[in-house]
C-alpha cells in the first residue's frame, strides 16, 4: 500500500507507505542495529561491477561510451528498491468519511555519486559534483513532464544517524503528487510577500546578509553560504545563489560547476570541524508550472517570487518530546558562532596543501 493522508488537525499530508516493514518485529531489527555503518564493500549494490544488484538505471553519465547497466559510470540513478512512491501506481482522490486519501503516485529514485565505495560526496573533485549536479537537473526536467506529480524533492542522508541505510554515498529523488508540507509553506510565504512588496523574499535576505556580514562563512562571485539568522539546528547552513532563479533545473553545466565548487568547500568544511558529521541536505526548487483546472493562480508568479537553494543539516542534535510535540527547536550554537568557525575551516582547508588548493581553485 502506498498513499498519501490528509491530517485535518493538522493541515498536512502524510505518506502511508508499506515498502520496507510492516510487522513489529521489522521495526526491532531495525532499532538493534549498530549505529556504525558498514564500511567494506562485499555485497554493496552501488558499487561499480554490482550493476545488476539495483533495478535497471533511469540515467547515467558514463565514460567511453560504456553499456547501460555496466561498469563504466561516473553517476548512475536507479529507481529506490523500496519505493515509498512509484510511478506506476496512477494517482487518483477519494474521501473516506471526514479523511482524503491520494493514491501514491510517484517517483522514488537512487543517484548513486560515483562508483567509489570509500569517498563522500564532499571528497569527490569538483568535475565529478558537477555530474552529480547535473544528474539532479536532468531527472527533475523529466519527471517535471509528468503532469501527475507537483513535487520533485532531492535529499541526501550522510551516515545511518541521518537516516542512510546503505554506506556508499548517494542522494534520492521523491517526486510526490503534492506539494510537501514545508515546501508548500515556502513557497507559500514567499509567493505573500511578492504580492505585497513585488519584490522576492530571498533576493532581499541576501542583500541584507550579505551587508550585515556575519552570518555568513563563505562568498563567490555567485553563491553565498548562509548561516541562518533562526538556525534550527547547530551548523545549519544554506547555499543561496546571488542571482534571483526560481528553478534549478534552469542552470547550465558552468552554474552547476560553480555550485559544485561552492558545495565542495561547505561539505569539506563540516567534515573537518566536526568530524565528518552525519548530515542532510535538501534541494528547494520550484515545483513544475502546470496550469490547473480550478486554479487559475496555481503557482503563477513563482518565476519572480521563489529562489531556489539548498539547505545543509548536520545532525549534531536528537529530536526529542519537546520538539515533536510544540515543533519549537532548541539550537545550542548561534549562527553568528557557527559562521567564525565555519569560515575558518573553509580558509583552512582551501589554503592547506598547493595541491588541494589547486584541485579546489578552479
Ligand atoms: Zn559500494
Ligand atoms: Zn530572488
Amino acid at each position: 500500500m502506498r498513499e498519501l493522508r490528509f491530517d485535518p488537525i493538522r493541515n498536512r499530508w502524510v505518506i502511508i507507505s508499506t515498502e520496507r516493514a510492516r510487522r513489529p518485529s521489522d521495526y526491532t531489527v531495525a532499532n538493534n542495529q549498530t549505529n556504525t555503518i558498514d564500511k567494506n564493500a562485499i555485497a554493496c549494490p552501488f558499487c561499480e561491477g554490482s550493476e545488476d544488484k539495483t533495478p535497471p538505471e533511469i540515467f547515467a553519465i558514463r565514460r567511453n561510451q560504456s553499456k547501460p547497466n555496466s561498469p563504466g559510470w561516473r553517476v548512475r540513478v536507479v529507481p529506490n528498491k523500496y519505493p515509498a512512491l512509484q510511478i506506476e501506481d496512477g494517482a487518483f482522490r477519494y474521501a473516506t468519511g471526514i479523511f482524503d486519501v491520494v493514491s501514491g503516485a510517484g517517483a522514488h529514485e537512487v543517484i548513486i555519486e560515483t562508483p567509489d565505495h570509500n569517498k563522500g560526496l564532499g571528497d569527490l573533485d569538483v568535475d565529478w559534483i558537477t555530474d552529480v549536479l547535473i544528474s539532479f537537473r536532468e531527472r527533475i526536467k523529466d519527471l517535471f513532464l509528468d503532469p501527475r506529480l507537483r513535487y520533485v524533492l532531492i535529499f541526501k542522508n550522510h551516515k545511518a544517524q541521518a537516516g542512510a541505510s546503505i554506506a556508499h554515498t548517494h542522494s534520492q529523488l521523491i517526486a510526490t503528487p503534492m506539494v510537501p508540507p514545508v515546501l508548500k509553506q515556502e513557497l507559500t510565504v514567499c509567493r505573500e510577500n511578492y504580492r505585497s512588496k513585488e519584490r522576492c523574499l530571498i533576493c532581499d535576505l541576501i542583500k541584507q546578509e550579505i551587508e550585515f556580514g556575519k552570518r555568513i562563512a563563505y562568498e563567490t562571485d555567485d553563491y553565498i553560504i548562509w548561516a541562518p539568522f533562526a538556525s534550527s539546528f547547530p551548523f545549519e547552513t544554506w547555499i543561496l545563489p546571488k542571482k534571483h532563479l526560481y528553478n534549478y533545473a534552469l542552470l547550465n553545466d558552468d552554474g552547476l560547476s560553480k555550485l559544485a565548487y561552492t558545495l565542495k568547500l561547505n561539505l569539506l568544511s563540516l567534515k573537518l570541524l566536526l568530524n565528518d558529521p552525519p548530515y542532510n541536505f535538501v534541494l528547494h526548487t520550484s515545483p513544475p508550472k502546470f496550469t490547473r483546472p480550478g486554479h487559475p493562480e496555481h503557482w503563477d508568479s513563482i518565476e519572480f517570487d521563489y529562489h531556489w537553494h539548498i539547505e545543509i543539516i548536520p545532525r549534531l542534535t536528537t529530536i526529542a518530546g519537546f520538539e515533536l510535540g510544540a515543533g519549537f527547536y532548541i539550537n545550542p550554537t548561534p549562527p553568528e558562532v557557527a559562521t567564525e568557525y565555519l569560515r575558518d575551516a573553509i580558509n583552512s582547508y582551501a589554503g592547506k596543501t598547493q595541491e588541494k588548493k589547486i584541485s579546489l581553485d578552479r
